[in-house]
């Protein structure tokens, strides 16, 4: 796929009416509308205070959640066109429809320098069924696409694809970043390049961990799918999570990366209680002996020792996937030694990659020390397995 692609700053949008797609789907509680991270919306400022500056209309298009074509409360956009009013300063009307007679009518009335929001594109199924009308009706509302929802681009749907068959089609300033650092840290990344993957799910990671054999120069595997791996090499994992069906997956990546010379890592001790609880009392146990009645929890402090040792030299890391149930302070160390050492390094390039690893890089206060933190989850998995994302491949090349 080519990363190289047009942005906001390649074309003339003053006096243009611009239809923006954010991700504004942010955690919120179902009843009353109150934003627990408000992360998405922040990070879109910038794109959308550009446009306005420059005298363009914006249209801004999100989805809250999976309402599968119902209309439910708990998925309308109205708390988060609030965060965005005041974060802006200026009023952000909203459509009470999608694409009906009150989107037709804000959108006439809209100005140049204004915005506007419409409800949430998935209270129609068309959205996401990527329906040719449905796209063409939205593109009808606007003479350019700007696409800026990064944690959507794996997605095929209307608003993220469907309409750049019909506008001209560019990206955002968080796509164009997201695409600059994940980008080239797969094509020419500084080196050595070294990938962290934890997380609870070999299966989900199949594909990021053999594209990255190709490229990285060392793998760390940690957190609930390293277990798998130590099956695959003869340990005993006790009650540890283990995904079955992967022994054989992990057995050949291992002997894929001693071809290939690539190191591969896995924790040497762990920290192993008998349930699963934050208040457990852990024991330290090597990785490949784990008691038959405990489970692993996070890694311990020689495996600590071992990965932050490797991180030290690294040109670039990227790291998805916490090193332990990092919900549970007491089985957070790791991931936070992780995340310290990530924020220690001086020179490199470093790239957290969605969800879990994010969270467990805000909590330690370390985000700030991070290259590029990437606000798509399963859309960076995919970038890092070298997938074609319909919302980037839809954008015009440079
Ligand atoms: P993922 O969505 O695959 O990145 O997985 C993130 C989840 O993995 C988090 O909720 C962690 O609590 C969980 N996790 C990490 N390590 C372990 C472990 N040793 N045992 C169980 N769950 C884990």
């Amino acid at each position: 796929m080519n990363y190289d692609k047009k942005t906001i700053r390649d074309i003339d949008v003053s006096g243009k009416r611009i239809l923006l797609r954010c991700d504004f789907n942010v955690p919120h509680d179902k009843k009353t509308g109150e934003i627990h991270d408000a992360t998405r919306i922040v990070a879109s400022l910038p794109t959308i205070r550009y446009l306005l500056d420059r005298g363009a209309s914006v249209i801004i298009t999100s989805h809250m959640g999976r309402p599968h074509g119902v209309w439910k409360p708990e998925n309308s956009l109205y708390s988060a066109r609030d965060h965005l009013e005041k974060l802006l300063g200026i009023p952000v009307p909203m459509t009470t429809d999608v694409l009906g007679p009150d989107t037709k009518a804000k959108c006439a009335a809209l100005r140049p320098g204004q915005v506007m929001l419409i409800e949430n594109l998935r209270f129609c199924l068309e959205e996401e069924k990527n329906d040719p009308n449905f796209a063409k009706e939205l593109a009808s509302l606007a003479d350019i696409f700007v696409f800026d929802a990064f944690g959507c681009a794996h997605r095929a749907h209307a608003s993220t694809a469907g309409v750049a068959d019909y506008l001209p089609a560019v990206a955002g300033f968080l796509v164009e970043k997201e695409l600059a650092f994940l980008g080239k840290a797969l094509d020419e990344p500084k080196r050595p390049l070294v990938a962290i993957l934890g997380g609870a799910k070999v299966s989900d990671k199949i594909g990021v961990i053999k594209s990255l054999l190709q490229k990285a120069d060392t793998i760390i595997i940690g957190g609930g799918m390293s277990y798998t791996f130590q099956v695959a090499r003869g340990g005993k994992i006790g009650t540890s999570l283990l995904d079955e069906g992967n022994i054989e997956f992990a057995r050949n990546m291992i002997a894929k990366a001693e071809e290939l010379g690539v190191k591969l890592l896995l924790p040497m001790d762990t920290q192993v209680t008998k349930e699963f609880s934050g208040d457990a009392e852990p024991t330290l146990v090597p990785s490949t002996a784990i008691p038959d009645d405990c489970m692993g929890m996070d890694i311990g402090p020689k495996t600590i020792q071992l990965f932050t040792d490797a991180i030290r030299g690294a040109g670039t890391v990227i790291w998805n996937g916490p090193m332990g149930v990092f919900e549970f302070p007491a089985f957070s160390k790791g991931s936070n030694a992780i995340a310290q050492a990530l924020a220690g390094l001086d020179g490199a390039v470093t790239i957290v990659g969605g969800g879990d690893s994010v969270s467990a890089v805000e909590k330690t206060g370390y985000a700030d020390k991070i290259s590029h933190i990437s606000t798509g989850g399963g859309a960076a998995l995919e970038f890092l397995e070298g997938l074609v994302l319909p919302g980037i491949a839809c954008l015009a090349d440079r």
